[in-house]
């Protein structure tokens, strides 16, 4: 039996699923372009490197990405341990000393007797044997080249300008109204927020003086190079060219009438809803670059927006990743093509710890089949196996955008739980470790918490 995988990419996704494979007895080749070569964020010579942040978010479990982390601890994920060993306080977030995260995982890698580490880059996906992709958002441009064409050319992306995500159930629905325009289709498809000339006045004065995000050199050229504006303009470019540019655009009232009167509204924010359980609404054309907290206290001043939770914050950056639904199964393999694995940012999974976690799954999945074992499909309770479901099976309406760990994609709960938000997420993470300690076992539990 052929008891070897090739990886390609010792990012965090690439390093979990070399890890998980030889942990299993796999021969692992390990290819990694640097030092030889550097995408425009990556700078240092070692594995895993965090481009950016040095914070994993949140550890608590009432907090999706707290839940993942917990979940991969006890699944024995290397990173996690890596960032355990390198903590640094930060509260309720989980922040490491990244030269300290690196050097661990790196040394971890290359000891590995099962793991031999190549520094080349790979320029087009090796035909043969089992292979995990794991080369992240900023791929080299030969392997993109090889894997648009290996998707058919549409498949991959090359920008991520996204609209944000909210909890359906943190919005007010006593302003906000279910209609589809002119009552075309289905009218859950579309919650309304509606604006008096006021509001409206007040939420572009906000909007048009909002703080954007910096653009990094090579999001800029990019921008540039594709002409992206002309597409998917960020709501708040659009707005800077006129007052009545939103009314005649992403806002535009007629044919959604206000129920009580039958009028329509001065402007009126659509959102769709993302997935079929209805548990997350996207707000229609507004793509974004405004900062985070800036599209926290802009956004919410939408009419049925006030309180509303952000499952994803819109975002407009260079992002390489493919179009998985249909394309990739829950395993992270391609449909069709056995042998072949995507893995971390590249799938449409976005952040450092859903990219481990695909990269968790993808690394298993493939040592599973070179050991000639079954293969291992994490249930959607939990948010290993929801984000793996979510990424092959995309949501609905609106084009495939990557998606970070949140309790809108994960199955929902059986029975209503009472006192909020906090004790509903915490009883899916109940259900969620319950699940992943009967059937996986409890491995490596975390004994550095503290
Ligand atoms: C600029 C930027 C900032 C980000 N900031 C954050 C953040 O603050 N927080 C967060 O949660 N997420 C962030 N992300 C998103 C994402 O979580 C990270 O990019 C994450 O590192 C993705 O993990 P990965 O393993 O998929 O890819 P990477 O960590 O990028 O690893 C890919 C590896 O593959 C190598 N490689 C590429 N092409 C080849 C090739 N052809 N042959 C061999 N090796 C190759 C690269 O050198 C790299 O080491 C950011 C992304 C970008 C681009």
């Amino acid at each position: 039996m052929n008891k070897k995988i090739t990886v390609i990419g010792a990012g965090l996704a690439g390093c979990e699923a070399a890890w998980q494979a030889a942990e299993r007895g796999v021969e692992v080749t390990l290819y990694e372009m640097k030092p030889k070569r550097f995408s425009p964020a990556h700078h240092s010579e070692g594995f895993a490197e965090l481009v950016c942040s040095n914070s994993l978010r949140s550890i608590q479990l009432s907090n999706a990405v707290g839940l993942l982390k917990e979940e991969l601890s006890l699944l024995g994920s290397l990173i996690m341990e890596a960032a355990y060993q390198s903590r640094v306080p930060a509260g309720a977030a989980l922040a490491v000393n990244r030269e300290a995260f690196s050097n661990y995982i790196t040394e971890k890698i290359r000891n590995h007797p099962k793991i031999t580490v190549i520094n080349e880059e790979i320029t087009e996906i090796p035909t043969e044997g089992i292979v995990v992709v794991a080369s992240g958002p900023l791929t080299s441009e030969a392997l993109s080249r090889s894997i648009s064409e290996l998707t058919g050319g549409d498949e991959l992306h090359f920008f991520d300008a996204a609209a944000p995500i909210v909890d359906f159930s943190s919005i007010n629905t006593e302003v906000a109204f279910f209609a589809s325009r002119y009552g075309k289709g289905d009218a859950e498809d579309y919650l309304n927020c509606p604006m008096t000339k006021e509001q409206y006045d007040a939420f572009y004065e906000a909007l048009i003086s909002a703080e954007c995000a910096p653009l990094k050199a090579f999001d800029r050229e990019l921008q540039e190079d594709l002409k992206v504006f002309e597409g998917c303009m960020p709501v708040e470019v659009m707005a800077k060219r006129g007052y009545d540019t939103l009314r005649f655009g992403p806002m535009k009232p007629v044919g959604l009438p206000l129920p009580e009167t039958g009028e329509d509204a001065y402007a009126t924010v659509q959102l769709r809803r993302e997935n079929r359980e209805g548990t997350m609404y996207n707000l229609v054309g507004f793509q974004t670059h405004l900062t985070f907290p800036e599209q926290r206290r802009v956004f919410g001043m939408i009419p049925g927006l006030e309180n509303a939770e952000f499952f994803r914050y819109g975002v407009m950056h260079r992002n390489t990743y493919l179009n998985s639904p249909g394309f990739l199964t829950p395993t992270y393999s391609v449909k069709g093509r056995e042998g072949l694995f995507f893995a971390g940012q590249m799938t449409g999974v976005e952040g450092y710890i859903e990219s481990t976690s695909s990269g968790f799954v993808a690394g298993l999945n493939a040592a599973l089949l070179a050991l000639g074992e079954p293969s291992a499909v994490f249930p959607k309770e939990t948010q290993i196996g929801a984000l793996a479901h979510y990424v092959s099976e995309g949501g609905i309406g609106s084009s495939f955008q990557p998606m970070n760990a949140n309790f809108g994609i994960i199955a929902p709960l059986d029975k209503k739980v009472k006192g909020g938000k906090k004790y509903r997420n915490e009883a899916y993470a109940e259900r969620s470790l319950a699940i992943i300690k009967e059937r996986y076992g409890n491995s490596h539990t975390n004994e550095n918490t503290d």
